[in-house]
């Protein structure tokens, strides 16, 4: 068996793909536009690289002109940086896309997600071979800088003329494997905020008890948010509807302030990652963190670094004719979905954000979670299956 994945022609390109070692923050990604441009020239399409993010972020669109071009268009997007590896933790070289006997692919991205990339180009050279004609135009697109942020990658593409130009009217990104039958479909992400309190308070000898320190405060609004964020935790844990995406996450992550350890400090700087679900009411959250600091003895600063807008999410009902197309790709294949909230951030954000509905997906089921992880894998029969997903998801959108 792993005879034929060694030649298959969609498993070498894929490998290849992985072999590129694209690292953010490092700028590895001329060698990832030329072997795009590369794939868009045997299959014989036009493609542009815009870098609207400068000169070192670049954004491959690669265009498959629909039947019916003034329709608008399918958008099939893909991230070509991946995380940092520690590859002392790593049984097989992280950028060697190594495959055993089983046929698991090892190598950084595998999962996250230059699989979805190759895939979507895989789909395309399908159809394409079959003779199959779309009635819209699907440009697949290869955008930088999404394992941090996004802000020089699809956060700046969305808001040029060449990406209006584009003329999207349905985007489908990443989303991530599931370890049972189940395909995982995001149609909405929490909202992020870095919540810091820069709490300042009593100064004076550690042998004394003054009021008012600043770590009676923090003792007060940590309290506080420790007890909201136990809230979160019982409720994922007694309603099995619920996923980590529907509730809020509150994480203390960062905490700084002394100088030496018996002088009661004058500042203590917390700080806390926020992932706010769609139905809660950041504005009233806010204030009410607000007034725990005020009761916890005022002389409290709260501000946030980053606070990400609440972004509407996609509809999934027969009001989206992409939604009803896509789900339909599914209903023919006797495949199962859930619908899910992302529990962190994607790309489809920024697609949302310009109101466009965006649905994640990575065609990855039976499939152990590995992405950001040592020994990232995908199996190749995963892979090849996917690619048959696609086909079927494809012709349903761009026919839509
Ligand atoms: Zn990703």
């Amino acid at each position: 068996m792993s005879n034929n994945w060694e030649q298959n022609e969609e498993i070498q390109i894929f490998r290849d793909y992985l072999r590129i070692p694209s690292i953010q923050p490092d700028n590895g990604y001329e060698p990832c536009v030329a072997f795009i441009i590369k794939q868009a020239e045997s299959l014989g399409l036009p493609y542009k690289v815009y870098r609207p993010g400068g000169p070192d972020q670049p954004i491959v669109v690669i265009t498959w002109e629909g039947t019916n071009s003034e329709l608008p268009s399918i958008l099939l997007n893909s991230h070509m940086d991946v995380v940092a590896v520690f590859p002392e933790n790593w049984t097989h070289p992280p950028f060697a896309a190594e495959m055993d006997s089983e046929g698991r692919i090892f190598a950084r991205g595998a999962q996250d997600m230059k699989c979805i990339g190759m895939q979507h180009l895989a789909t395309i050279r399908a159809l394409k071979n079959a003779g199959v004609k779309l009635k819209r135009t699907i440009h697949i697109t290869f955008v930088p800088d999404e394992e941090s942020g996004g802000k020089l990658g699809m956060d700046k593409f969305v808001h040029t003329e060449d990406f209006k130009n584009l003329n999207i009217g349905f985007s489908l990104d990443e989303g991530v494997a599931s370890e049972d039958e189940v395909f995982s479909i995001f149609y909405a992400e929490r909202f992020m905020w870095r919540l810091h309190l820069k709490i300042s308070g009593t100064t004076g000898h550690g042998s004394l008890l003054h009021e008012n320190t600043a770590g009676c405060k923090l003792n007060y609004v940590l309290g506080k948010l420790m007890a909201r964020r136990q809230k979160e935790v019982d409720r994922l844990k007694n309603n099995s509807n619920l996923t980590i995406g529907d509730v809020m996450t509150i994480n203390l992550t960062k905490i700084n302030g002394g100088v030496q350890s018996n002088v009661v400090p004058s500042l203590i700087v917390a700080v806390f990652d926020i992932r706010i679900p769609l139905n809660v009411d950041d504005e009233e959250f806010l204030t009410m963190i607000k007034t725990w600091c005020e009761e916890a003895g005022g002389g409290i600063e709260v501000y946030l670094d980053l606070r990400e807008p609440k972004v509407e999410s996609t509809k999934i009902d027969s009001s989206n004719i992409f939604w009803t197309a896509f789900k339909s790709a599914f209903d023919e294949l006797g495949l199962k979905t859930r619908e899910l909230v992302f529990p962190g951030g994607t790309d489809s954000r920024y697609i949302r954000n310009i109101g466009i509905p965006a649905l994640g997906f990575s065609p990855m089921n039976l499939t152990t979670i590995t992405l950001h992880a040592n020994d990232e894998y995908l199996k190749a029969e995963t892979y090849l299956k996917g690619i048959e997903i696609y086909k079927k998801i494809v012709q349903k959108l761009a026919n839509a």
